[in-house]
């Protein structure tokens, strides 16, 4: 059986990815698929940090359009990225598996405060560490904080998933003769504007050489398939 390419991966799930087929809210047999896919992964050996968004929920940007401020639109969002997180944190367990979510923005009746060296301790204890709640800060996106957790947990990659099987040169759900990408630098993600992650996640990644995984999550054990080195995906990397 083929060794996983990284021991330690950051996986990010849109709140999109959890919203499934329903196109918002919490898709229960996503949630449920997603989460048997990480308990499977963690078999290999990986250790794993997600990040959740929440997306199908609130964007903060969106808000403002109801009237309500760009700033407590982003707050609205950050609360989405938690309560998502809970909801995974419950599927993972249901599946077998072991889970903590600690969040940016301190809530404890509701769940752990993030603190690095204790987000540490979880994973070195096989518990999977949902990072909640953003960077804690409005203005970011979970892309963001993605990259920024997989740095500070010393993650081998930034594993994204998606509804798409990579990254192309045009939205390939509009355009049928977008071209899908192998290979990037972050450097050209940047420079071609590809709309995959924010330019300051992109950024980030490439000043701490973070490769960035973008993969379709819509295939059971799509997680385990990338960690084996299979499976269709773009590697973004420096
Ligand atoms: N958000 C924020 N700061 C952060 C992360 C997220 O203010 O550090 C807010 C922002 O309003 C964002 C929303 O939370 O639109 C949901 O996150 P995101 O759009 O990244 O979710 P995804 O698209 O991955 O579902």
């Amino acid at each position: 059986m083929a060794e996983p390419i990284y021991r330690r991966v950051l996986v990010k799930v849109s709140g999109e990815a959890l919203a499934g087929t329903d196109g918002a809210g919490i898709h229960q047999a996503t949630l449920e698929r997603i989460a048997a896919d990480l308990v499977a992964t963690q078999k290999l050996g990986v250790s794993i940090g997600i990040v959740v968004g929440g997306g199908n929920m609130v964007r903060g940007a969106q808000m403002s359009g109801k009237g309500i401020p760009r700033l407590t639109g982003d707050l609205m969002g950050i609360l989405a990225t938690v309560m998502n997180s809970l909801a995974l944190e419950s599927a993972i367990e249901a599946a077998g598996g072991a889970a903590r979510t600690m969040s940016a923005v301190t809530m404890p009746e509701v769940c752990e405060t993030y603190e690095r060296r204790r987000a540490l301790r979880h994973l070195d204890k096989s518990r999977m560490v949902l990072l909640a709640g953003g960077t804690g800060n409005p203005f970011f996106t979970t892309d963001t904080t993605a990259v920024l957790r997989a740095a500070e947990i010393g993650a081998g990659a930034v594993l994204k998933a998606t509804d798409v099987d990579g990254v192309y040169n045009a939205d390939p759900k509009k355009d049928p003769k977008a071209v899908r990408y192998d290979k990037l630098t972050h450097k050209e993600a940047i420079e071609r504007d590809l709309k995959v992650m924010d330019a300051t996640a992109f950024a980030l990644a490439r000043e701490n050489r973070m490769p960035i995984i973008v993969f379709s999550i819509r295939e059971s054990r799509a997680i385990e398939t990338i960690l084996r080195g299979k499976g269709r995906a773009t590697v973004v990397s420096s």
